[in-house]
């Protein structure tokens, strides 16, 4: 009996050891920056970036790895106060619920093993999550409520316009007042039902994208295997989102789901992390049609920092997707949309923003188009659909 008690006893210290250790290696190994800040620029691009009063982010994973958000962290790629360090305003916090095994651009299987089981266990969390797609859903919508509601004045949870009128309103006299928003990447969260759609609305998110690597309830992925359009629920779920006020993220959709959504909504969408092909010929990227398409809803597409959406070297090739935009369809459809967190490489992490006001400027670009670009653009867009 000694020796059983002993047993468990053991087995359990190494668990909590696995919870302490094993979360943050993996996501140390999952997003790495290839140059550690602090970043350099020149003294105009630095004096731009200062006088931005509103820097915004469509898209970010950092909820996934189990971090404490309202701490520095020395990994990974964003926190709140690296978010004040950059002086970013407002980021969408993106939750990822299920990730095939093997993941990669061309062709994913949905029944394939998922990434995100072991890591919902080692990183301590209730059994109720561990093989349920909305628990881990609803699980990370808490964690970023309570990391916001630790901040006090100084954080906002953005479900509404008035909340974003509240965060614009605070910084006019404190810049340390950060917005986050809270989105779903990938449709397979709400496991085929629609009241969980009325149940993450309620948890704040006001963002999803239908598909995420591999095809699910709504449709096909632009990495899955059958290539098709909407479902009957893919529809519904879509006609429902437009009465709740949740934009459609139309980022790794097949190009059926995008014309499908494009034909059927009554709102304009996001692409919260893309790239363009006319840079990269990927099948993760927006070709011009799909540009033009998404101009004429009225969306607004935000613009990924890793090789696999823009091409390395990264920066050059993110400038030359923003301004592939905005030269197609004008500079007030093109926004930031980083992916940062989100398994992947990139140059720096959100303390190097400047680093894209330079490249901006070097580009040509305004000082009215950069700030269009850093986050004005989000901020408008925001304000006017936003309910
Ligand atoms: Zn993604």
């Amino acid at each position: 009996m000694k020796k059983l008690i002993l047993f468990f006893l053991v087995l359990f210290v190494i668990y909590l050891i696995g919870v302490y250790t094993i979360p943050s290696y993996i996501e140390a190994q999952r997003n790495p920056v290839k140059t550690q800040a602090p970043y350099q620029v020149s003294p105009e691009a630095q004096q731009l970036y200062d006088r931005l009063d509103f820097i915004s982010d469509l898209h970010c994973d950092a909820l996934l790895w189990g971090r404490n958000l309202t701490k520095r962290g020395n990994q990974g790629h964003v926190d709140f106060p690296r978010m004040r360090e950059a002086n970013v305003a407002l980021e969408m916090f993106t939750i990822v619920s299920k990730s095939p095994a093997g993941q990669n651009m061309q062709s994913n299987s949905a029944d394939a093993f998922d990434n995100i089981t072991p890591l919902t266990i080692a990183k301590g969390e209730s059994p109720a999550n561990w093989f349920s797609l909305i628990n881990r859903t609803l699980s990370q919508s808490e964690a970023l409520f309570d990391f916001v509601e630790n901040e006090g004045e100084k954080a906002i949870f953005i479900r509404s316009k008035a909340d974003l009128e509240k965060l614009i309103e605070a910084r006019k006299t404190d810049k340390s007042v950060i917005g986050a928003m809270l989105g779903i990447e990938g449709g397979h969260a709400l496991e085929g039902t629609l009241e969980n759609l009325d149940k993450v609305y309620e948890a704040g998110v006001r963002m999803i994208g239908p598909t995420h690597f591999f095809d699910n309830e709504f449709g096909g992925s632009a990495h899955g295997q059958s290539g098709e359009g909407l479902t009957e629920f893919g529809k519904k779920v879509i006609t429902r989102m437009n009465e709740l006020g949740i934009f459609i993220d139309l980022a790794h959709s097949s190009p059926a789901i995008v014309d499908d959504i494009l034909n059927q909504t009554t709102k304009p969408v996001m692409v919260s992390h893309t790239g363009v092909r006319a840079v990269l010929d990927s099948q993760r990227n927006l070709s011009d049609a799909q540009i033009q398409k998404i101009a004429a809803n009225g969306g607004i597409i935000g613009i990924a920092f890793f090789d696999m959406a823009v091409g390395e070297p990264e920066l050059p090739n993110i400038i030359a997707s923003i301004k592939h935009v905005r030269d197609l369809v004008g500079v007030e459809y093109v926004a930031l949309g980083s992916d940062y967190d989100g398994s992947v490489a990139v140059p720096f992490d959100i303390t190097g923003l400047p680093l894209i006001v330079e490249g901006l400027m070097k580009a040509g670009f305004t000082e009215e188009e950069i700030r269009a670009v850093m986050g004005e653009n989000m901020k408008r867009f925001l304000l006017k659909n936003l309910s």
